[in-house]
């Protein structure tokens, strides 16, 4: 056991301080010296009777308490008048004031790092939009969705590092910040960072130049789950790469669970220090793939629902047959239909959808929509031309195959033919057939003219242009 010192007397007043309200502290306690101690007892000098009395009888077991904490044995406190305070050097005596404002100036430093480490672990750039419980699950992300589930359930028990590699689109950012999310809803307790690679970096570079590098890493190894994304951006970032390395071995000694995504496998991250990638390569790594016509289906309707939208189910099934290599690109599509909607009353019939996905380019249009609900990747068939041409200028398609020579039936057909000869790559033979037999150079001819009219008439490039959006080419 050891004797009350000088310094036990710095560290009690320091507590005192803490302890006692800030009027009371600042009104009876001055300065204390220490004029006597033993391994179970201390006589604290004050600077007068005044101060003498009230600290033994209103303030005794805090000063008590105060004191025992920092030196257990101590069983009894007394206090007498030291007449030679005031003359005593620094070293000898605590100044309880200047006690008083460190402590003050402390709380305050803690309070601003606790405010900045509590904003930077909610940080901005998750959305709450993400979670395990709207993404739908399919084979080709069952095991990712299940992994994930898993972290979140017990962080840094299981699966450490998890890392989710796939193209873009189909998931990872969902996946991570869902389970990000997650473990903040299930353990509160948990310093939960989601940041990218991109931001890491960033950061990093920021902290070099403001040579606040310690903090950096300060705050990283208070982390106790760290979600990073998109790492493929480190590559060829050798310091950067340095930084992570030592932060996450810090982390994942401490058991802390580390959470990665990439665009494709640690072992192809080839710009990426060996010694990282095989980090990354610890845990589990599990890759995503694209979803199947089920589940691509099951995202419309999901999606649908949460913009609380409401699509008929050939539509929703067209999209799914549709849209098929990506995510992001689903949730396009549905707000450009929602937009539509929305901005120009444009009801979301099939037909409609589909003209917008011939827009986007999605697919190039082909067959009447209702006859096959999937576009057909080549383009579009002539009947489907002559029906889009009969229908925009009013005219019968018997009429606009005929051979009359009514001068209002002249530009449809000149440009059912023109549209037939550049877009569809028909040859004059070809479209003279369709047109009652006519011979070459007479389709040759028309569509000649039609050039020819189009150079000075924009009215008819319109209406050609207005027909080529309809069917997609
Ligand atoms: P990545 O990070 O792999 O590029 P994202 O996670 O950003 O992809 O996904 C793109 C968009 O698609 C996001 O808005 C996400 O919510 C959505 N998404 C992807 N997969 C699914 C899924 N299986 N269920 C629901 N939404 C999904
Ligand atoms: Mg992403």
């Amino acid at each position: 056991m050891s004797q009350f010192s000088f310094s036990h007397l710095g560290s009690a007043v320091h507590i005192m301080s803490g302890a006692i309200r800030k009027q009371d502290f600042l009104t009876y306690f001055k300065k204390f010296s220490l004029i006597e101690s033993t391994e179970t007892s201390v006589t604290l000098g004050v600077v007068s009777s005044f101060h003498k009395d009230n600290l033994s009888k209103k303030f005794y077991d805090e000063i008590k308490s105060a004191i025992v904490s920092v030196c257990p044995g101590i069983e009894v406190v007394d206090f007498a008048v030291d007449e030679r305070i005031d003359v005593r050097p620094e070293t000898e005596v605590v100044d309880c004031r200047l006690a008083h404002k460190n402590q003050e100036k402390q709380t305050k430093k803690e309070q601003v790092e606790w405010v900045q480490i509590v904003e930077w672990v909610n940080s901005r750039l998750v959305s709450d939009r993400y979670q395990l419980g709207n993404f739908i699950v399919g084979p080709s992300t069952q095991l990712a969705h299940a992994a994930c589930d898993a972290v979140a359930r017990k962080p840094g028990a299981s699966y450490n590092p998890l890392y989710l590699y796939g193209n873009v689109g189909l998931g990872k950012t969902h996946l991570l910040q869902g389970t990000a999310n997650a473990i903040r809803a299930k353990h509160k307790n948990l310093r939960v960072v989601y940041t990218t690679a991109d931001k890491f970096l960033t950061d990093y570079v920021a902290s070099i130049k403001g040579r606040s590098i310690d903090k950096l890493r300060e705050r990283y190894r208070q982390i106790d789950v760290l979600v990073l994304d998109d790492v493929q951006f480190l590559a060829g970032k050798k310091q950067t790469q340095e930084e992570l390395y030592n932060i996450f071995n810090i982390l994942y000694e401490a058991g802390k669970q580390i959470i990665l995504s990439g665009d494709r496998p640690p072992k192809e991250l080839t710009e990426l220090e060996d010694r990282l990638q095989s980090r990354f390569e610890w845990g589990i790594t599990v890759d995503l793939g694209e979803p199947d016509y089920e589940t691509r289906l099951a995202i419309v309707q999901e999606k649908c629902r949460a913009r609380e939208f409401l699509l008929a189910s050939d539509v929703t099934e067209f999209i799914a047959e549709n849209v098929t290599t990506n995510v992001r690109e689903i949730e396009w599509v549905l707000n450009q239909i929602i937009a539509e909607h929305d901005l120009k009353g444009t009801p979301p019939t099939l037909e409609n959808v589909a003209l917008r996905l011939s827009k986007l380019s999605i697919r190039s249009l082909a067959t009447s929509v209702t006859s096959s609900r999937t576009f057909r990747s080549t383009h579009c068939s002539y009947e489907d031309l002559i029906q889009a041409v009969s229908g925009h200028f009013g005219i019968e398609i018997r009429t606009l195959l005929s051979e009359d020579r009514k001068k209002e039936n002249m530009i449809p057909r000149q440009v059912a033919m023109y549209l037939l000869k550049n877009k569809l790559n028909y040859t004059y033979e070809r479209i003279g057939n369709i047109f009652s037999g006519r011979n070459h150079t007479a389709v040759m001819y028309s569509c000649k003219k039609l050039e020819s009219v189009m150079k000075k008439d924009q009215q008819v490039v319109y209406e050609v242009n207005v027909i080529r959006d309809k069917l997609g080419i």
